[in-house]
């Protein structure tokens, strides 16, 4: 019999309105002086601003990092946490999408460490984190990362992603209010959306999958899958809205305890070499490697089919994955994502080096419910290159 390790974030609000609920959260916790981490378009928009007004009326003493990049790299990173050290903040905020949630949690822990960055990075790093660090709020605002909820901070290198993660990543509090994802444009609507649908089909399909996490991974499939074409097409769809800030949030909770796999294995070289945004990155590769793994996991492929709405063939699971498969394909193509790799200018010469760096993700690869060996990472690229 097997064991799951799950774990939640201490406290989740979650629905319409629930940023109300930011001051009372933050009095509980008594900070002097705050460091509020977002980025440019946000506070350019005027949604930090809605964010912290109510925390000046206060008299709390806010501090706005803005210098947040989309798929952050570890420089960034690097500036974030020496300058929390220096500005001696006893708490940090989160508003972003995931990557401003990311550098938050980050600059919130290794504030009470020592050394680089750097250093804390799962592949490459020498030191681990081990002390929990400043308390901290975060508050997504687009639906797709689940970094609300997850452990994990990701950070863009030179050819690759890495992360640094321990649970003294976790949120204290997360605030998940579809109203803040009004303002996501259609595009990153689209990308975030097909993100936290690979969260959830991975988490699904994952060796490490448990009862909790497959109704967690299912709920999220269905609420995605009704709602994410009408949050692309009306972002003012306030349905629309709520069901992928729950769908991502639960796909949030089901892949920080499941895992994700092959789709994120391959799609950290594309964001590393070509800067494809997160959610991009996945949903272009998301038909091709579960394509490629359907058969090792035709039962599960065949509930996802279920719970994506697509037609049930009532002949066989493996009939049911291939359709699934097709029915993967259709909603990204719905949602306007190129479907090959072609489609995001990436040459055939760099297949290769693709390849090799997408072996070194050997944490994610062990989820795979097909073990996934270099030839096989290197067959998935050829066909998403190919298109076939
Ligand atoms: P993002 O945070 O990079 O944001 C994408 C763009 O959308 C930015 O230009 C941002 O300004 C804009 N935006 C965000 N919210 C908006 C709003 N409400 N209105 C208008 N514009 C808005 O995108 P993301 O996909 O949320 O995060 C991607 C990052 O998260 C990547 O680095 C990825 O690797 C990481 N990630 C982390 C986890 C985790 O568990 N920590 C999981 C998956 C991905």
């Amino acid at each position: 019999m097997s064991v799951s390790r799950i774990v939640f974030t201490p406290l989740n609000y979650v629905g319409w309105g629930s940023l109300e609920q930011l001051i009372p959260e933050v009095e509980r916790f008594s900070p002097k002086k705050i460091l509020v981490v977002t980025d440019p378009v946000l506070e350019k928009i005027g949604l930090v601003q809605r964010v912290i007004r109510p925390l000046t009326e206060q008299g709390y003493d806010v501090y706005v990092y803005s210098d947040v990049v989309p798929e952050p790299p570890l420089e960034i990173g690097e500036k974030l946490v020496s300058f929390t050290r220096q500005g001696r903040f006893d708490m940090v905020i989160g508003v972003g999408g995931g990557s401003a949630m990311d550098l938050a949690k980050l600059a919130a822990v290794l504030a009470v460490h020592e050394g680089p960055a750097a250093d804390y990075l799962n592949l490459t790093g020498t030191k681990k984190v081990h002390k929990k660090g400043l308390p901290k709020i975060l508050i997504p605002t687009t639906s797709g990362t689940g970094s609300e909820v997850t452990n994990i901070s990701v950070l863009s290198l030179d050819t690759t992603k890495d992360v640094v993660t321990h649970d003294y990543l976790l949120a204290d509090v997360a605030i998940v209010d579809p109203e803040l994802t009004v303002s996501v444009p259609p595009r990153v609507t689209a990308a975030t959306g097909i993100d936290a649908l690979t969260h959830a089909v991975e988490a699904y399909v994952s060796v490490n999958a448990s009862p909790t996490t497959d109704g967690l991974a299912l709920q999220a499939i269905r609420l995605i899958a009704r709602s994410l074409r009408k949050a692309v097409e009306n972002g003012n769809d306030k349905q629309a809205r709520i069901d992928m800030s729950n769908g991502s949030y639960l796909a949030g909770l089901a892949f920080f305890n499941a895992g994700v796999a092959g789709v994120h294995a391959l799609a950290y070289p594309l964001g590393g070499q070509f800067h494809i945004p997160h959610g991009e990155s996945n949903a272009v590769l998301l038909p091709y490697v579960m394509g490629y793994i359907r058969k090792s996991c035709a039962k599960r492929m065949a509930d996802i089919l279920n719970a994506l709405g697509g037609n049930s063939s009532y002949l066989s699971e493996e009939e049911d994955s291939y359709r699934c498969v097709e029915e993967l394909e259709r909603i990204v193509r719905d949602v306007g994502i190129p479907r090959t790799l072609g489609g995001f200018h990436i040459p055939e010469t760099a297949l290769e080096r693709l390849t090799q760096d997408a072996v070194k993700q050997k944490r994610l690869l062990a989820r795979s419910p097909l073990p996934l060996l270099e030839d096989d990472i290197r067959a998935i690229y050829r066909a998403a290159f190919d298109g076939v």
